[in-house]
């Protein structure tokens, strides 16, 4: 494993491999390394020792991080100012049962944003900057240095979510806002998937700004908060804000959501917990390889793959409904086909299969094929990020290996 402790020094082995066309696997500390399909390359090159915090002035809310930040170091940097990264960046260890410490890096990287996302945005929305190394061995800072013929395109927001794909990152600046000082979720309980579907869809059209909605099916229930949530399916809804605003807004919409089921309040330490568990896919961090799969699609429509999947295969299903996810759990066979031929006739979305034995996986394309134009746009981008293919071949493009 390489681990430069300069940007310069990435620079310089990046250079080294592009001139040998030596292919690098690009990691931070490796805690989601298991996102799309396993790249084509021997070595390892980690942002790990590209770590500290260079520039946070909270008056300004805007922090500076290097690459190989642990989140929990800037996490705890941004709790003493009372303040913190809205996108709630998850933490895949559990399910994808990896080590180490999770770093700001990775999060871009894989753009990992938490149920906060309608309201909040996602980890590339609070994105400000960036400095990475592209494929020629060159340090290049979005907004700064101008690459040649990719002008027009934001750098930031193309880097976020790439997974590696086109460059390393070094550093990146990110927004940050006041971290809420309560918060409380109201638990609606025994709610079929539509009718929560219908639920939630109401507790947003309220003015009452909810910052989270979930919908976690009987199967799931007990494995949120060591099973303290009240029995039956539990559709789960926060509210955030200064104390007095929570209550009252918590009032109405207790009132209203009790149209649908009975209304019981989570206190602010249990919806801490539970909205990261949520966010963490905690009740399928099992210890287990039986495939993952997280689904982008219209959350009004979700209900209906699930109950279709139901009928086909074993499935174990919760709905981030904020989050804009739905997360799959199959018994054995990952259910490809099946799965996207599905959100295809629900009008369309993506499945990502993040977690399958490697026997599996090595068959099954885990991110969601490309339409051919998407293809031919997605290749003209990467040709000019990384003219040798160098960074993490295979990981996008891949199909069944067969
Ligand atoms: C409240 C809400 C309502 C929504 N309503 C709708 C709706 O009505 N209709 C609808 O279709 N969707 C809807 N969505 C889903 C939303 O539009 C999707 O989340 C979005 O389309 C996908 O973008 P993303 O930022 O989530 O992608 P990411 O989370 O960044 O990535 C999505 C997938 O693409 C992969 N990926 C990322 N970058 C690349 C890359 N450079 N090359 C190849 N693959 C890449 C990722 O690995 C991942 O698998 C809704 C979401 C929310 C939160």
């Amino acid at each position: 494993m390489l681990m430069p402790a300069t940007e310069n020094e990435a620079a310089g082995i990046i250079r080294a491999h592009a001139e040998s066309g030596t292919a690098l696997h690009l990691a931070g500390s490796g805690t989601r390394s298991g996102f799309g399909n396993a790249p084509l390359a021997e070595t390892r090159l980690s942002s790990r020792c590209l770590s500290g915090i260079a520039a946070y002035n909270p008056a300004e809310m805007v922090m500076t991080a290097r690459a190989g930040t642990p989140i929990s170091e800037i996490e705890a940097a941004l709790a003493e100012n009372g303040q913190s990264m809205a996108f709630e960046p998850p933490d895949h260890r559990g399910v994808m049962g990896t080590s180490g410490e999770p770093t700001i890096g990775g999060a871009c990287a894989t753009n990992a944003s938490g149920p906060r996302r309608f309201t909040a945005g996602a980890l590339r929305d609070h994105l400000l900057g960036v400095r990475f190394v592209n494929g020629h061995g060159e340090v290049v800072k979005a907004g700064g240095k101008v690459m040649k013929n990719v002008t027009g395109l934001d750098l930031v927001k193309l880097m976020t979510g790439s997974l590696g794909t086109l460059g390393l990152l070094t550093e990146v600046t990110f927004k940050v806002l006041p971290a809420p000082k309560n918060a409380v979720t109201i638990v609606l309980s025994g709610l079929e998937d539509e009718i929560a579907m219908r639920a939630m869809a109401a507790a947003m059209a309220l003015s009452v700004e909810v910052s989270g909605a979930a919908h976690l099916p009987e199967s799931v229930r007990g494995r949120f908060i060591d099973g303290r949530l009240p029995q039956g399916a539990a559709t789960v809804l926060r509210l955030e804000g200064l104390e007095a605003s929570v209550t009252v807004r918590g009032e109405k919409l207790s009132k209203a959501m009790g149209a649908f089921a009975p209304v019981q309040v989570l206190d602010a330490a249990a919806t801490s917990r539970l909205w990261r568990q949520i966010a963490d896919v905690h009740p399928y961090a099992d210890g287990t390889e039986r495939p993952l799969w997280r689904v982008s699609m219209a959350p009004s429509e979700a209900w209906k793959l699930v109950a279709g999947l139901r009928l086909s295969a074993g499935v174990d299903a919760f709905y981030d409904w904020q989050g804009g996810l739905v997360w799959m759990r199959m018994e054995d066979d990952p259910a490809a086909d099946t799965l996207r031929q599905g959100i295809r006739a629900l009008g369309g979305g993506h499945a990502t299969l993040l977690r399958a034995p490697e026997a599996v996986r090595a068959t099954i394309p885990a991110m969601e094929p490309l339409s051919a134009a998407v293809t031919l746009l997605s290749e003209r981008v990467r040709a000019k990020f990384d003219p040798r293919g160098i960074f993490n071949p295979g990981l996008m493009t891949q199909g069944a290996r067969t």
